[in-house]
């Protein structure tokens, strides 16, 4: 299986892959969501409820120009297109998933 088509769930706010159950966001009872990662949403909300689209993009390109030994501009649109189909950007509200 080719490693590169990620089946498991990956953070819609910033691709990150969501393995562990650490990597799982939280909502403020402490039940995971399988959606975002912890750095993303964590108890209960966005860590980071201001960020834009274009700072996102820009925080995950840092580090996958790093990780992958890319250059920052190939970095830049590789991570654009990842993060222009996840749901934190798609929708501009999100629900808790608490009830
Ligand atoms: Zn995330």
């Amino acid at each position: 299986m080719a490693r590169d088509t990620q089946l498991g769930p990956s953070c819609q706010s910033c691709a990150a892959p969501l393995m562990r159950a650490d990597d799982f966001g939280r909502e403020a009872s402490g039940v995971l969501r399988t959606d975002y990662c912890i750095y993303c949403y964590n108890k209960g909300a966005f860590t980071q409820p201001d960020i834009t689209f274009d700072q996102m993009v820009e925080k995950v390109a840092v580090m996958m120009a790093k990780k992958r030994n890319m250059t920052d501009e190939a970095a830049r649109a590789q991570t654009k297109a990842m993060l222009s189909g996840l749901k934190r950007w798609r929708v501009k509200k999100i629900e808790p998933m608490d009830s």
